[in-house]
């Protein structure tokens, strides 16, 4: 598109409140708004968005579309979808970031199609050619073994951002910015797809990517019996539980507890492994974690040059004394 300038990034606000992947966005938004001297947009989609756009402001945003529409009240792919072709007509960016979280894997490719133009998917970093002014993506490739930096030809250029790669910015209420309604007629019949049901996943405790202590079990473990343990150590740290691939695919836990290229991204202050060898795959899920402490039998086990302690030895005897120490200093 001709004179597309700005950064547009899509958010949303739940109960009100600007979403955690939207306050991501910002902060990778208004690193590059700042090397470029651009603008940052948030477009923030929802029946009614309330205070989010101040705090959107506050967080990095120089102005705030507050898109609304009834028909945006529940997440639907293809009402969004419409609202979000709407927004980008309206507004010509020269740059989209969209969060690579359930809804944006969707989202995002389906905008891209309708623009016709490239998307780069599952971006840890944004920045720009300061040269060309041209978005340059990192993305991991080859199973997380290597990032490769994309380009893409066509405005808008579009990048999905896995959540969790960015910390969202402090809020700072002296900023200033511009707050625009913006309402959508949006036909809901005209909705290609119908949402059948939608089921709350069972949530019991800190969800994994919000919890500042994680403890990780993998196939070491020989079966979803020490998951127990791992439980009862993240209960007294006041954390959660995850895990690697290949206990999720023994069956041993649910996939929402994977960590890695192909489950979630975590930043926790402390990530604690059990019986996981740190396979390039696991650790592009975890390399962000401030402290990462290995348990493992296998002093050659590549998860000793990721972990910052490490204690080479048998789970079975390493956690029980662990837990027991902890119980001991937390009581
Ligand atoms: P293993 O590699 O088998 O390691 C088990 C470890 O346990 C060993 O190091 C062993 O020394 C140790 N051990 C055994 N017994 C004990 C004991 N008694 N006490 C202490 N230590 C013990 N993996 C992920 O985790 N997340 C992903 O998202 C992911 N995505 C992938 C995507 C692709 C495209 C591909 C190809 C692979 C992906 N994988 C992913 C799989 C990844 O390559 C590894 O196979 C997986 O991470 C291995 O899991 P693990 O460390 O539990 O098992």
């Amino acid at each position: 598109m001709a004179d597309a300038t700005g950064i547009l990034v899509f958010g949303d606000a739940p109960a009100g409140q600007l979403g955690s992947t939207a306050q991501e966005l910002l902060a990778a938004g208004r690193s590059l708004a700042d090397s470029l001297g651009q603008e940052l947009t948030i477009a923030l989609l929802g029946a009614d968005v309330a205070r989010a756009p101040q705090q959107a402001i506050s967080q990095g945003a120089d102005r705030v579309l507050a898109v609304t529409s009834p028909a945006l009240g529940d997440y639907h792919p293809d009402l969004y979808l419409s609202a979000m072709q709407s927004v980008v007509t309206e507004t010509n960016p020269g740059i989209i970031l969209i969060s690579r979280n359930n809804e944006g894997r969707e989202l995002a490719p389906r905008l891209a199609f309708r623009l016709g133009v490239g998307l780069a998917q599952d971006c840890l970093e944004v920045g720009v050619d300061t040269d060309t002014g041209r978005l340059l993506a990192n993305r991991p490739v080859y199973g997380g073994s290597a990032v490769a930096v994309v380009s893409c030809n066509q405005t808008p250029q579009i990048a999905a951002v896995r959540p969790k790669t960015y910390e969202p910015l402090d809020a700072d209420s002296a900023r200033s910015g511009d707050v625009i309604a913006y309402p959508v007629d949006i036909d809901a019949s005209e909705a290609k797809s119908r949402v059948v049901d939608v089921v709350q996943e069972e949530a019991a405790g800190i969800k994994l990517e919000d919890a500042r202590i994680v403890v990780s079990g993998g196939r070491g473990l020989g079966g979803p019996e020490p998951f127990a343990q791992l439980e009862e150590l993240a209960a007294l740290l006041g954390g959660a539980v995850g895990a690697s691939r290949a206990a999720v695919d023994s069956g041993w836990v649910p996939a929402n507890q994977q960590v890695g290229l192909t489950g979630k991204t975590i930043t926790p202050d402390l990530y604690i492994t059990v019986a996981i060898s740190g396979a390039s795959q696991h650790m592009a899920g975890c390399s962000g974690s401030k402290a990462i402490v290995a348990i493992n039998k296998d002093g050659d086990a590549n998860i000793f040059k990721e972990a910052r302690y490490g204690v080479v030895g048998d789970w079975e005897k390493v956690i029980p004394a662990l837990t027991e120490t902890i119980r001991e200093l937390t009581q």
